[in-house]
């Protein structure tokens, strides 16, 4: 047997196999968020043996999975003391070789173990290396889909570090995307680093994806990452792996590192975007988009508005016969006749900016309410079709 491999076999046995803990931040409140278990063979003479030095011999014989169960055994404990001792438990990602991909029944593995422990299955997340993906994406995709089934995070590390398949991204159906530190330079100041960081941050917001920038020393990097819209930062900035008793302190004692940043001036324009979309959901629970010349419309959401019962996207006519059926007797026929796209059509030919009406509208619970429909006529750039926004507002 290979000597790292018996050396490690006995570091276990002796317990001077250790989990080192390293915090992650929210980028924006820089509170504490969750953490990562980094190995470490901390020796009797007090040398601290980094995991470069024997994972790769580990992997390449075959006997990495038995540390991997290790760490993850002494992350369950360290949970379990988060909570015997009344603390906030923060969830926690371990490590997993490529190899566990091919290990039967890992999940179900996964359970026994966190269940031993008695603990909430949110507080684990797997960490598996994107370099595993290559060329088994139907296995790696069904074995994250049976981890997540049960209910823990899966992260894929290392995003950006090797052949990054945008194809694989779109339908890994991880919780979490690790951005490599490999795409960090010193400053973040190269144009072209920063349109691909800006565009993985961007491409994984849109997909529902959390981030995680590991790697992050300077300032410069940390304040760039803000304005991508990446949600958490791992990095010598906030702290280094550290040993168990020193973080179980940190989580104790932890508020907030720093000043939190300005959200304006840290948020990127998406998320000021999303801001202003809050306000404008406050005010009208319903948007629609509509192309007149198309005959066709897209409803943006309809979040507090009281009728839910329309289709989001389809034919504007039936969207206006549908409106209509949902209003009082009363109202009706002023509404499909105010609303009729031969007549909005004219009302745009006549220069008119907009078309308003209230009516009563029947809710989804039966009740009648005043409901001010307005649409206005915008113009795209892109397009010589008529287009209306329309915005229902409850009155
Ligand atoms: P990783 O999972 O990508 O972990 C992140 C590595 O980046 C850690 O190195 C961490 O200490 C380092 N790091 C974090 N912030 C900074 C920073 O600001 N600057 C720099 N230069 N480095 C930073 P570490 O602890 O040496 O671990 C190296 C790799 O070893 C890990 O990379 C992971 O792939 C592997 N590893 C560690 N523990 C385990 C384990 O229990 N099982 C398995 N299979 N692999 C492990
Ligand atoms: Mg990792
Ligand atoms: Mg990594």
């Amino acid at each position: 047997m290979s000597e790292v491999v018996n050396d490690i076999r006995q570091a276990m046995a002796n317990h001077e196999l250790k989990a080192y803990y390293q915090p992650q931040y929210d980028s924006i409140t820089s509170r504490l968020k969750s953490a990562e278990a980094l190995a470490r063979w901390v020796r009797p003479d007090g040398v601290i043996v980094p995991p470069m030095a024997f994972i790769p011999e580990l992997e390449r014989t075959g006997n990495i999975a038995e540390v991997d169960w290790y760490i993850c055994e002494e992350v369950c404990k360290l949970l379990k003391k988060q909570k015997s001792d009344g603390g906030k438990q923060v969830p926690i990602s371990v490590n997993f070789s490529r190899f566990h991909v091919r290990e039967p029944d890992f999940a179900e593995k996964l359970t026994a173990l966190v269940d031993s422990y008695e603990l909430e299955h949110r507080l684990i997340c797997v960490e598996v290396t994107e370099s595993a993906m290559v060329n088994e994406a139907d296995l790696i995709l069904n074995w994250i889909s049976s981890i997540r089934a049960e209910g823990f995070a899966v992260a894929i590390d290392d995003f950006g570090s090797g052949l990054s398949s945008l194809s694989f991204a779109k339908d890994v159906p991880a919780d979490i995307l690790k951005i490599d530190k490999s795409l960090l330079s010193g400053n973040c100041e190269n144009e072209k680093e920063r349109i691909v960081l800006e565009c993985i941050f961007a491409f994984a917001n849109r997909l529902g994806i959390s981030t995680v920038a590991e790697g992050v020393e300077t300032r410069e990097q940390l304040e760039f990452l803000r304005t991508c819209d990446c949600k958490k930062i791992q990095g010598y900035i906030f702290a280094k792996p550290m040993p168990e008793e020193d973080y179980l302190e940190l989580c104790r004692t932890h508020t907030k590192i720093e000043q939190t940043a300005d959200i304006l001036q840290a948020q990127a324009p998406a998320s000021a975007v999303n801001l202003l979309l809050g306000v404008i959901f406050k005010k009208y629970p319903l948007i629609i988009f509509s192309n007149l010349t198309r005959n066709s419309f897209y409803m943006m959401a309809y979040e507090n508005f009281t009728s839910t019962s329309c289709p989001s996207t389809g034919v504007f006519d039936e969207l206006i016969m549908h409106g209509a059926s949902t209003m009082h007797p009363d109202d009706q026929q002023s509404f499909a006749e105010t609303f009729a796209r031969e007549n909005l059509l004219k009302a745009h030919a006549d220069d008119k900016p907009e078309v308003r009406l209230t009516t009563r509208q029947i809710g989804d619970d039966g009740v009648y309410r005043r409901v001010e429909t307005v649409d206005y006529f915008v113009k795209s750039e892109s397009s010589d079709d008529v287009l209306v926004i329309t915005l229902c507002e409850n009155r």
